[in-house]
């Protein structure tokens, strides 16, 4: 039994707040109390609700403590071998009877490092399926798509958090970060305190959008022609900097054109935002002499969110800010290991190192870790929404780790239909989550505190969370699930149950790719506040290509689906560099606070500084135009939905719904409206209104405020049951991204009586 103050990390959002769990003082072990740790330099000892209320879940009497196994259509308590031996033979089953694809395997941006890699190696060595992809996708995917377009390189933020504060302007794009990630707001109040401003960009007057200098409220689904008016503003008013578009850039011209068409007073009838406000951005982001643009998913859940990150892109690099100091483009990555779990081969299309899987050195690369034949390996397979939608088709069963689709997919009650039809489903969480409530097996596993592993925040900060407690009676780690289930299906190696060992080998598979974690060690960890990637294990490591881990041009990742039918832009990003520190010598980068070894590479805080991550070093503008959302509202559905989160609940509300304190804050969905379309609709404050969309009704208790749009409505997406905000959204993908359209569809409102 541990009885030290262990320093560890939050396990929700991708901040990886740093804090101190004690166990409790009744010696049991399995609770603990939190502390704030001030030493870490992410959240300098603040804590929101959610990570105060963390440890709550632990000990709580829903946490499941046995495997459960459906029998007569009620799930019963269940060995561990009992329940193990049978998700083995049904995915054995459904191999020998379908083949290898009608396996699928989904995972989650909550997973640790270690985890999401041995998944991604579970699918492809173990079932030898092609089918897996996480729930990320729903997530970031459109910001890593249009990072890797132009600088071909994804990862969240090129610069710590630490520069926010120094910069001149920041322009911050749907994001609602007071409330989704409290702490990070002090790095925008000290932005303010330097003479910094701060404009936001939200269809709703947020908490964020409170703080800022200048608040712009666009229509939903507008934000890529808010960006192409502005960089028109910025041509027109001469604010390029040529000079660094010539030496640093290429494809201005057409980027240039397109937006050259995007006159202001045209943009104003689109986004609704006036031709005074779009000036005034304009001399706010250009007057300074470094300034950011960051994104989040109000401009990313789209079906053209890579194009809309694109139009963001261009705009800073017409003005020259990325790889300048305290400037750039970044994206706010919100899974707690969203930025770790998109880079070591659980998504559909990657292998580890954030290396593609349809590239011949990378599979060579890897395979050899593997110690397989590299032919052996399938290829890319479907997305996260695709693969949901293909269950009960062409996937007969599915092993699901740490998601809950049920709330969180779009289009919910159909994926909810679609799991119901599957043969067989099998679900490791901590909890009897929606999702786990329609598995024929369920397996209890453990927590962030009661294991090991390392996760990556949205700094691309390699951070290490360690295990402070012991795990109670009946529970088994994720790890130890994969183990087993490898051992059951006749892999009997390559699976160890040890994190650390897990790493060592991620670290190899690693090696010489974009993601280049050889570097990184636990030890390391333990002793630095985290460690950048890329941080190559020699720190002579030149960048070139070819390095001692088999590094090639071609080794590579693109975060897009290159050659599925509907994907006009998968050719974009196909030449991207890789092996790279992608920054200048460690001696010019250094990790803030960090202590290393002689000789150790410091790990890379700032990306883009001497060349971007493409072949020829330079960033690439990308020429988008304005086009419509999938749905536009019309008579039958004449409002839009946009749909989001609130401070005291978490993605699917798996776990923070079952923290009282959280649910006392936050205890169930609504609707929120605008004072005259309620009053249009003869809404009442707190009566039940409907929300109605071509796929399904949803029913919540009506907010009138004239915090949000007239045209517009919101709801909170953390609920299932008739208030699920999922029941309502448009799964139309972006092409490249796959990202489903979670941000705005045609609905109609219905008093409810
Ligand atoms: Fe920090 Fe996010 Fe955890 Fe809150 S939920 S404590 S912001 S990591």
């Amino acid at each position: 039994m541990q009885t030290s103050v262990t320093p560890t990390h939050c396990p929700y959002c991708a901040l990886q707040c740093g804090m101190n769990l004690t166990p409790a003082s009744d010696g049991s072990g399995s609770v603990v109390d939190v502390t704030e740790r001030s030493d870490f330099p992410v959240n300098r000892g603040a804590l929101c609700g959610k990570g105060r209320t963390a440890p709550a879940l632990l000990s709580s009497q829903v946490r499941l403590t046995s495997p459960l196994i459906r029998s007569d259509g009620v799930l019963r308590p269940a060995t561990w071998d009992e329940a193990l031996d049978r998700i083995a033979e049904e995915l054995s089953r459904t191999r020998t009877e379908h083949g290898p694809d009608a396996c699928g395997v989904f995972g989650g941006g909550g997973l640790t490092n270690e985890k999401a890699y041995t998944l991604g190696k579970f699918a492809r060595v173990v079932l030898g399926t092609s089918q897996i992809d996480y729930n990320g996708r729903f997530c970031m995917s459109s910001a890593a798509a249009g990072g890797i377009k132009a600088f071909g390189l994804d990862r969240g933020l090129p610069f710590p958090l630490e520069d926010i504060p120094k910069t001149g302007c920041v322009i911050l794009v749907g994001s609602n970060l007071a409330e989704t990630m409290p702490p990070a707001l002090r790095y925008f109040t000290e932005l303010k305190e330097n003479g910094g401003k701060l404009v936001v960009i939200d269809p709703r007057r947020t908490r964020t959008a409170e703080q800022a200098d200048l608040h712009l409220a666009p229509r939903p689904g507008t934000d890529l022609a808010l960006a192409l008016g502005l960089l028109h503003l910025v041509v027109a008013e001469g604010h390029t900097d040529e000079a660094y578009i010539q030496e640093r850039t290429s494809g201005w011209e057409e980027a240039r054109a397109a937006a050259m068409a995007h006159w202001p007073e045209y943009v104003e009838r689109i986004t609704g935002v006036s031709v005074p406000q779009l000036r005034e951005t304009v001399r706010l982001f250009c007057e300074p002499e470094s300034a950011m643009v960051l994104t989040a998913r109000g401009p990313e859940q789209h079906s053209k969110g890579t194009d809309t990150v694109g139009a963001w892109i261009n705009l800073c690099l017409a003005t020259g800010r990325p790889g300048r100091p305290f400037s750039g483009y970044g994206c706010l990555t919100g899974q707690g290991n969203g930025q770790g779990g998109r880079e070591h081969g659980q998504k559909a299309d990657q292998l580890p190192g954030y290396r593609k899987l349809d590239d011949p050195a990378a599979r060579r690369h890897v395979a050899e870790v593997w110690g397989v034949d590299p032919d052996s390996l399938p290829g890319p397979g479907r997305s996260a929404y695709e693969l949901l939608d293909a269950m009960g088709t062409d996937i007969r069963a599915l092993l699901l780790m740490a998601s809950n689709p049920v709330v969180s997919a779009p289009r919910a009650a159909h994926i909810e239909e679609r799991l119901k039809s599957l043969d067989f489903l099998a679900v490791a969480d901590v909890v009897l989550s929606e999702t786990a409530e329609l598995a024929d097996v369920v397996l209890p596993v453990t927590q962030w505190a009661e294991e090991s592993g390392t996760t990556t925040n949205l700094e691309g900060r390699v951070l290490l969370r360690k295990q402070a407690i012991t795990p109670p009676e009946g529970i088994r780690s994720d790890l130890h699930v994969m183990h087993e289930l490898a051992a059951r299906l006749g892999v009997e190696k390559g699976f160890p149950t040890d994190p650390e060992e897990v790493f060592e080998e991620l670290r190899r598979a690693s090696a010489g790719g974009p993601a280049d974690y050889s570097g990184i060690t636990y030890r390391r960890l333990a002793e630095e506040n985290g460690v950048f990637w890329p941080c190559p294990a020699d720190d002579s490591a030149d960048g070139s290509a070819g390095g001692s881990a088999g590094g090639s041009a071609e080794d590579c990742e693109d975060a897009t689906f290159d050659g599925l039918p509907d994907d006009p832009a998968g050719d974009a990003a196909d030449d991207v560099v890789a092996a790279t520190p992608a920054g200048p010598s460690p001696a010019r980068n250094s990790a803030p606070g960090g202590v290393q070894e002689p000789g150790a590479h410091p790990g890379t805080p700032r990306l883009f500084l001497d060349r971007f991550h493409t072949p020829d070093g330079r960033a690439r503008f990308v020429a988008v135009s304005h086009r419509p959302l999938a749905e536009e509202p019309d008579d039958e559905y004449p409002v839009l939905l946009t749909t989001g989160r609130v401070v005291s609940q978490y993605q699917s509300g798996a776990q923070t719904r079952r923290v009282d304190e959280l649910n006392a804050a936050a205890p169930s969905s609504f609707v929120e409206l605008h004072p005259r379309l309620a009053e249009r609709l003869g809404a009442v404050e707190g009566e039940p209104l409907a929300v109605v969309s071509r796929r399904g009704r949803a029913v919540a208790p009506a907010r009138i405020t004239t915090s949000i749009r007239p045209d517009t409505v919101f709801m909170p997406f953390h609920w299932p049951g008739e208030g699920r905000a999922n029941t309502l959204t448009n799964p139309a993908l972006d092409p490249t991204s796959r990202m489903p359209e979670f941000k705005a569809c045609a609905v109609r409102l219905e008093r409810v009586d």
